[in-house]
């Protein structure tokens, strides 16, 4: 396999150039000062140094990426307890969506549809102040990343508070079948700024080390999860971590990843490396469309698509 550097600054060559980049997210208005032509791709191996292209050390809003860290946080606080409140199948339907609720008496898809990430985050607040948690997310998220400097951006938390109507909307409807147990604005204050979190490739891909590792960071040494934790959520990320995109990323990348309206993208190569990238333009389904062309590349270069 050729070098992780060559390879890095191959693919962000190649596709720098490219002018169809998707739109950038602006129901989230603060997310709209983003420049579309960012663009960044970090590869971590399991030992040896970190490959970095472009953009991968500005740090950028981790949004839905962050439920991969706080549903990793809940297991550890609840274990298996997290699956009474959150299903864990493909929702087939918009990150958003509310219709499904309806259905399924309130009880979400997946950890990683925003319902149910809502409903993650309220098992994280129980017996804790909105801020207490927080600062739990954020230590989590800095002590996986190995970076104390990782921070919350706060703009971006208030864009969304101002314009989440619709999240609100989920926790609300979810209260009302006891899936959640605190009050709904306490419950979205946490979730807003968790998802403001601001990481760059290189921190995500640092942050994501334990899941390719059999659950445990090989840089710092610490055992985050059981390998069968680890296994199961990066089966989570393979079906649910984009959307009703999902089938496409399987079908195109091959790799468990999870994806952010900020446009950053977290896969795992299991027992190899981490690799993230970001490029803010979306497609239709609020996934990076540079970010997962670069993934297409980088599974054709490596041949490290878990499906052979
Ligand atoms: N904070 C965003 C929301 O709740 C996250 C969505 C995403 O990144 O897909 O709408």
């Amino acid at each position: 396999m050729e070098n992780l550097q060559t390879l890095a600054d191959e693919i962000h060559a190649e596709l720098s150039a490219r002018e169809d980049r998707g739109r950038v997210a602006d129901y989230i208005p603060q997310l709209a000062t983003v420049s579309a032509q960012k663009f960044g791709i970090a590869i971590a191996p399991l030992d040896g140094p970190v490959a970095v292209a472009g953009d991968a050390d500005e740090a950028f809003s981790i949004q839905s990426i962050s439920k991969l860290f706080t549903l990793t946080l809940a297991l550890g606080q609840v274990g298996d307890r997290v699956w009474d409140r959150v299903g864990r199948e493909p929702s087939g339907n918009a990150f958003n969506s509310i219709v499904q609720l309806e259905h399924e008496q309130g009880r979400p898809r997946n950890p990683f549809v925003n319902a149910g990430a809502i409903a993650v985050t309220d098992i994280i607040l129980g017996g804790h102040r909105p801020k207490e948690a927080l600062g739990e997310i954020l230590r989590f998220v800095r002590f996986l990343a190995d970076d104390d400097a990782i921070n919350i951006d706060r703009l971006v938390a208030q864009s969304e508070q101002a314009h989440g109507d619709r999240n609100l909307a989920l926790a609300h409807f979810m209260k009302s079948f006891g899936v959640i147990k605190h009050p709904p604005a306490e419950v979205l204050g946490v979730y807003f700024h968790q998802c403001a979190i601001a990481m760059s490739c290189r921190q995500l891909a640092q942050a994501g080390l334990f899941l390719a590792a059999n659950g445990r960071n090989p840089r710092t040494g610490f055992n985050v999860v059981s390998a069968r934790r680890a296994r199961r959520i990066n089966a989570l990320m393979m079906t649910c971590g984009h959307y009703d995109g999902a089938g496409d990323f399987a079908f195109r990348v091959g790799l468990p990843g999870k994806s952010g309206v900020g446009g950053g993208i977290l896969v795992i190569v299991p027992h190899r490396a981490v690799v993230a990238v970001w490029s803010p333009g979306l497609d239709a389904n609020g996934n990076s469309l540079l970010g997962t062309a670069a993934l297409e590349l980088l599974v054709q270069r490596t041949g490290w698509s878990v499906f052979g």
